[in-house]
């Protein structure tokens, strides 16, 4: 069984996939070929945004939209404490600094009200200017954007998309990306829309924030790459990457909608026994992950044990709270309270989740998690 199976999508769309690629191959057009473009055009227009600036990966996007907002040293930035890495590491890396907030006990996403506490905080207590507040769109499903657009406008925040794992989530009708004053997401193979290495995009409303991004993840160029105006990155999405992408962009919505069946039958079969993923009114989650949570840790360590014996890969995302990473024991604020993120941390577990798991499959997945200690 497989976490997500990759090779089954490419079973299946091979046919189409090799030619695309083999397209690329014959053009010996790597660089800025012409399908980068029509991917940038098409994404923009999947979610409803002016620009998509494709790039090299999602961390790359994250940091590259600090870098339009020319934040650095002196700022603060708002990062859940339950996420990948990247979310904050991007953060010293443009020589800002992180400040973890505390996510929502249902939904995982960063807790507005703990968003709120964090910002007074930073005013009050310290000499750092409050700029950005990413919120990530983390297991698939959106942020309470609206909450946290109202937070953002009272303190004059800018709100930072993290939908690396939200790619083809909504609220309502509008799509993940289309929330943040910019948002990022990333193709990285096991995401919602993934490629065959690394990728990345960008994307805003904003013309003055695209034109910066554009030149920011090519050198800082100006009229052409030879004319440098700024000091940037070499970050590019490769023409291989970007003609998968168009070939797996096709077949995307169905996925989805497949993920979201897999993960009603998971429900149903383990909502009495576990704490199943809480999907709030109104949102539709990508379902980049399953994730679920136990009492407390012995019973998930246990869990991981019995579900490797059967031969059922399985995942902890994650397993330190973003405030504990030794990266950052510069940026600790005790006054700052992480109790719900620290509990998740203790008590989840990602089991498989992708658009062609069958229901024997979840079945079976069921029935080991249910009979734990038991024989299954
Ligand atoms: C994967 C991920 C990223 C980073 O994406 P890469 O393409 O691997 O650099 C950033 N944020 C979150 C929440 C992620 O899950």
């Amino acid at each position: 069984m497989e976490f997500r199976d990759l090779k089954h999508q490419y079973q299946l769309h091979k046919t189409e996939i090799d030619t695309a690629i083999q397209s690329v191959l014959d053009d010996a057009d790597f660089i800025n070929g012409s399908m980068v473009k029509q991917l940038e055009r098409e994404l923009a227009q999947y979610v409803g945004v002016k620009h998509c600036i494709t790039c090299a990966n999602g961390t790359d996007a994250l940091h590259l939209a600090l870098m339009a907002w020319n934040v650095g040293k002196g700022d603060a930035v708002f990062v859940p404490d339950f996420t990948f890495f990247s979310s904050g590491e991007v953060v010293p890396l443009a020589g800002a600094v992180p400040v973890f907030v505390d996510i929502d006990k249902d939904t995982y996403n960063i807790s507005p009200e703990s968003l709120e506490t964090a910002i007074e905080y930073v005013i009050h207590k310290t000499d750092l200017k409050p700029k950005v507040a990413v919120a990530v769109d983390l297991f698939g499903q959106p942020a309470d954007f609206s909450r946290i657009r109202q937070t953002a406008d009272k303190y004059n925040l800018l709100i930072l998309e993290d939908a690396a794992q939200g790619f083809g989530g909504k609220i309502e009708k509008k799509r993940a990306c289309s929330f943040g004053d910019i948002a990022t997401t990333s193709f990285f193979p096991a995401k919602p829309l993934g490629c065959y290495g690394d990728g990345g995009a960008i994307f805003t409303d904003n013309d003055e924030w695209a034109t910066l991004l554009r030149s920011y993840c090519v050198h800082g160029k100006g009229k052409d790459k030879y004319d440098n105006v700024r000091i940037g990155m070499n970050s590019r999405l490769d023409t291989l990457q970007a003609a998968v992408l168009l070939e797996k962009l096709k077949f995307f919505d169905e996925e989805v909608a497949r993920c979201n069946q897999v993960a009603e039958e998971y429900t149903k079969r383990l909502r009495n026994f576990v704490k199943v993923p809480f999907v709030k009114d109104g949102m539709h989650s990508s379902w980049a992950q399953y994730t679920i949570c136990f009492h407390n840790s012995r019973e998930r360590e246990r869990a991981i044990e019995i579900l490797k014996e059967k031969g059922i890969p399985s995942a902890v995302y994650y397993r330190k709270p973003m405030h504990m990473q030794q990266a950052f024991s510069d940026y600790q604020f005790m006054e700052l309270d992480y109790g719900v993120t620290e509990s998740v941390c203790n008590c989840c577990l990602s089991v498989p989740m992708h658009a062609y798991l069958s229901i024997s499959d979840i079945e079976y997945i069921g029935n080991v998690l249910k009979n734990r200690g038991e024989t299954a």
